[in-house]
């Protein structure tokens, strides 16, 4: 997975501002924030979206929600409140093919999502 931008993010191979990694989650500060806070929660091991996890991947899943939390509170927006979405395939506005969270907070967020 050599052309995945976010294995080589979590492979170190390419820079990003990581807040946060461990075994098996990397997280880093979007290029391109859409929020003062905007950050991209990852697995390491290469999975396309959400749907192509397997019931296996329920511990990982887990654990990636209590990295979210973490997160959240370190960046100071877990009480004020925070969106946490994952877009999967094109039409939903998918453009990295490799699972990622995105955590965004520090201001007020509109719905619907557009
Ligand atoms: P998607 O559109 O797939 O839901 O989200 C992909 C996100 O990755 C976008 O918000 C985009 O700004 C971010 N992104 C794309 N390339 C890079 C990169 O090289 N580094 C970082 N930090 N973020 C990236
Ligand atoms: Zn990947």
């Amino acid at each position: 997975m050599e052309e995945c931008i976010f294995c080589r993010i979590a492979s170190g191979e390419m820079y990003a501002e990581v807040v946060y990694g461990d075994d098996r989650v990397v997280a880093f500060r979007d290029i391109n924030p859409q929020a003062p806070v905007h950050v991209l929660v990852i697995p390491r091991k290469h999975v396309r979206s959400v749907f192509d996890l397997s019931p296996q991947d329920g511990e990982l899943l887990s654990h990636i929600f209590q990295v979210i939390r973490k997160i959240s509170a370190d960046e100071g927006i877990a009480e004020k409140g925070v969106r946490v979405l994952t877009n999967v395939e094109r039409e939903a506005g998918q453009s990295v093919f490799h699972l990622h969270f995105h955590v965004l907070g520090g201001r007020r967020m509109l719905w619907p999502p557009g």
